[in-house]
């Protein structure tokens, strides 16, 4: 739609200054974030262009809706996707788009809401990805089974290699054909795997005596199999709010269970089947789930909307990093491994900020790493700075698996903002500033209508005007 576009284009196919090191990159996974880092990466010039696997058979990630769940109702089963059938995005569309490339509704969109269902989401990645050229990088169905460093005699560690293993699964004629394993070597590795998709379980006394089904929210997609039931749901993040609404249009009762409950929650619940407990404390033989306040109620089902664990099972070998109680680690600003850096990254790994201009910042760090234009500090330095980390989490008493929780009030924009400036890119507008901040107050007091009820049309009209002017 605008000019630049092809400027941008043509200058995405300019040659590289001889003076910067090229890399070859391989990128791992085509969801919002990898898609994005290929673009960096051949906007920096690295060349030849970086090769970006997918197991899935199309871009997108997580934004892919798969109606088939895993078949173990608590495990991953080898399925990626997440979302059920229902979601609509819990940011405004404003605030979750790439700065250089406005999530605003368009004559292309098919869902025009503010807070749009997850179709819609897919479709503004697959028009991004087209859009920069992006879909010829990426090998479809082709799992990465392998990263290990290839060393090379008097070579530094980092700079040795990295050879990455990979299979190719493709459906021809109904059969799934399996090619051999293969691999290939590469100068540097970009992890953008993902991080919902393998299931983080509560942990309940007396659960194995329980009669009861358990599902992890990983496989809902429908409410439907719990008609007529009473459920009970452990967790109260965005995917619990939706979820239990969503089952309560069809179950008896529902009754969800919540670290903390604030008054202002307890009153927020327009469905008069669904009530807010403390934790659980345990789960007893005859079909009871007994609360922390002493509370009980005989359940048919539990679903946990408990979250994610972190897990890269294609690293080969051991002092990449480490996963502890979900802190991915060592890693230098949730990016880089301190004594392998720039050569092996990851992007995304940080969670309750606005995602998809987070991924746009860290990639383009990682890009001008490699190329050489971004200094990072020295090994030593990097892993000061994330022991300092560590220390002050501790000092405050957060436990380890919020390593990589940015949505702390004092942390939500300040690390975008050292991203920004270590990039030299435009720091995130003050209206998507407010407009973020806004709708996640907004959660918490009308969990039933932030969706479609607000009082920020003002912001929303400043984003219309910025994105009618963004240059990408
Ligand atoms: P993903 O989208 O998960 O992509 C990772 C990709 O890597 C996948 O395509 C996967 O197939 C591929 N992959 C993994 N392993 C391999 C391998 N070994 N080899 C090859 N490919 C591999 N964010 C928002 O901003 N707004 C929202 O409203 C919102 N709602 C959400 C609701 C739910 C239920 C969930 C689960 C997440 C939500 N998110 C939301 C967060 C969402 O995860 C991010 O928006 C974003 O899509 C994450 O992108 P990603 O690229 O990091 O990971």
């Amino acid at each position: 739609t605008h000019a630049t576009t092809r400027e941008q284009a043509s200058r995405d196919l300019e040659t590289f200054p001889p003076q910067m090191p090229s890399r070859r990159v391989a990128v791992i996974g085509a969801g919002a974030a990898g898609l994005v880092a290929a673009r960096e990466l051949r906007r920096e010039g690295h060349a030849p262009a970086p090769v970006v696997f997918e197991r899935a058979v199309g871009v997108g990630g997580t934004w892919r809706y798969d109606d088939a769940a895993s078949a173990d109702p608590l495990g991953a089963g080898g399925v990626h996707g997440s979302l059920y059938a229902s979601l609509r995005t819990n940011l405004p569309r404003e605030s979750m788009g790439f700065l250089d490339f406005p999530f605003v509704a368009d004559e292309g969109s098919i869902d025009p809401r503010r807070f749009p269902g997850h179709q819609e989401v897919l479709r503004y990645l697959e028009t991004f990805a087209r859009r920069f050229d992006l879909l010829g990088l990426v090998r479809l169905q082709t799992e990465v089974v392998g990263v290990r460093r290839s060393r090379v005699d008097g070579v530094g560690a980092g700079a040795a290699g990295w050879t990455v293993s990979y299979c190719s699964r493709k459906l021809a004629g109904g059969e799934l054909q399996e090619e051999e394993e293969q691999s290939e070597v590469f100068d540097a590795v970009v992890v953008c795997n993902g991080h919902f998709a393998e299931p983080l379980l509560a942990d309940i006394a007396g659960i194995g005596g329980w009669p009861g089904k358990q599902l992890h929210s990983h496989s809902y997609r429908v409410p439907d199999p719990f008609h007529g039931q009473v459920v009970v749901v452990i967790g109260y993040h965005p995917s619990g709010m939706d979820i239990s609404r969503d089952i309560a249009g069809v179950a008896k009762e529902v009754h969800v269970a919540i670290r903390a409950a604030p008054a202002e929650m307890q009153s927020a619940t327009a469905h008069a089947n669904l009530w807010l407990h403390p934790m659980i404390e345990c789960a007893e033989e005859d079909g009871s789930v007994v609360f922390q306040d002493g509370s009980r109620v005989k359940a048919d089902s539990i679903v946990h909307c408990t979250g994610y664990k972190y897990g890269f099972p294609f690293l080969e070998e051991d002092g990449i990093v480490s996963v502890d109680n979900n802190r991915v680690g060592p890693l230098y600003k949730h990016v880089f491994p301190p004594q392998l850096a720039p050569h092996i990254s990851f992007i995304g790994l940080p969670f309750k900020l606005i995602l998809f201009p987070v991924f746009r910042l860290q990639s383009n760090w990682v890009a001008g790493a490699l190329s050489g234009r971004i200094e990072l500090p020295s090994p030593e330095e990097m892993m000061l700075d994330v022991m300092a980390f560590y220390s002050d989490m501790e000092a405050r008493g957060w436990p380890k698996r919020f390593t990589h929780n940015l949505g702390v009030e004092a942390w939500t924009f300040e690390y975008q903002d050292w991203l920004a400036e270590q990039c030299g890119l435009e720091k995130m507008e003050e209206w998507r500033r407010v407009i973020y901040v806004a709708a996640r107050a907004r959660v918490l007091v009308r969990p039933e209508s932030y969706r479609d009820e607000w009082d920020d049309d003002q912001l929303v009209a400043q984003a219309h005007i910025t994105s009618s002017t963004a240059t990408y």
